[in-house]
């Protein structure tokens, strides 16, 4: 089967794979959408990040050159021995988070975890295994396109949680790629009263605008601390970092409330030099949130079927296959108007 494969930096490549034997506690996918996730992009553009190069990662066993892609959609192909919970025929999306399951969920992946796609093969390709536990049924209302939204929607609604966000709260986003644009959705259908985004792209902040923010604020134009002091005075409940710099993290903190919370929710690829007496003198409490818990997984569906969460118009292309490096990678590294780009694989809905 025809599959991109990454083999390091800015190397992906189209090429012929085999599908891995399927195991007794796995389903076989066939892919119909798979969406490109900023992670994704991170190992094209400065990878690895997360793909195993050296040594076979502990829970696939792979190591690279392997499939790319996490946040996927299809219809199931085939059974293993021991799955119960599905048949074949069954319109899924794929939970690519793959944890030692030894915890309770909402610490579990912090004794280890990988992501189908990044530490093993993923779903850019025409078939996918992966195991019962991680495949969540769609239902009837969501198609196999928003299938595939479900998995950066998850990542915002856990973020949304890991902040406390309330009925009425207030808050500022940093960052309005694919994930804060989905935090912008989250808060939303949250009952935040007031989101501020921020991002030095125009058309982004046009998208967040769209897509419920009730401010934003341009950062290569205006000083957005001040910005979003000018519109809460003493700072927001809750902010969220998704963009990844040293400068939004102090920002972000900055422009929070003594005592509210700052949550890092985008992907440090490098370190940065920052001062903790920031927290000392602001009171502002720092966590961070990774992926999503099975239960905000299966909530992201439910949420996603009822129209709560309705992600669907951050999509803004769909490629072929062949074309993921040139229309996708590239296009997203050089086309900040592009924010999430779905591959069609079957193209089935
Ligand atoms: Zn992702």
């Amino acid at each position: 089967m025809k599959a991109a494969v990454w083999y390091g930096e800015k190397d992906i490549r189209i090429e012929e794979r085999e599908l891995k034997a399927l195991k007794d506690n796995e389903v076989s996918v066939r892919v119909a959408w798979a969406g490109i996730c900023g992670s994704d992009l991170h190992e094209y553009q400065e990878g690895p990040v997360f793909v195993p190069t050296e040594k076979e990662d502990q829970l696939t066993g792979q190591v690279a050159p392997l499939i790319m892609g996490h946040e996927f959609a299809g219809i199931i192909e085939k059974v293993g021995s021991q799955v119960t919970k599905f048949k074949v025929g069954d319109r899924v999306a794929i939970n690519p988070t793959l944890t030692y399951g030894n915890k309770p969920e909402d610490i579990d992946q912090y004794d280890g975890f990988s992501f189908i796609g990044l530490h093993g093969d993923g779903g850019f390709t025409t078939f996918a295994n992966a195991p019962e536990s991680n495949v969540y049924l769609l239902p009837e209302t969501l198609s196999l396109q928003e299938g595939a939204l479900v998995e950066p929607t998850a990542v915002a609604v856990q973020a949304i949680k890991e902040g406390g966000l309330r009925f009425g709260d207030t808050a500022a986003i940093f960052g309005a790629g694919p994930i804060g644009l989905v935090t912008v959705i989250a808060a939303k259908a949250a009952g935040a009263s007031k989101i501020i985004v921020l991002d030095l792209s125009e058309t982004r902040l046009e998208k967040a605008k769209e897509l419920g923010a009730t401010h934003i604020v341009n950062s290569g134009k205006e000083n957005p601390v001040e910005a979003i002091r000018a519109i809460v005075p003493e700072g927001v409940d809750v902010s969220f970092e998704v963009a990844g710099v040293a400068p939004t993290f102090t920002q972000a903190i900055e422009s929070t409330k003594a005592r509210g919370t700052m949550v890092i929710v985008s992907i440090f690829a490098r370190p940065i030099e920052w001062n903790p007496i920031q927290l000392t003198n602001t009171g502002v409490k720092i966590t961070s949130s990774i992926a999503y818990t099975p239960t905000s997984f299966q909530q992201t569906v439910d949420l996603m079927g009822t129209g709560q969460l309705n992600p669907q118009s951050i999509v803004t292309s769909q490629i072929q296959l062949d074309d993921i490096v040139d229309k996708g990678f590239e296009a997203l590294t050089k086309d900040k108007t592009q924010v999430k780009i779905l591959v069609e694989l079957s193209g089935e809905k």
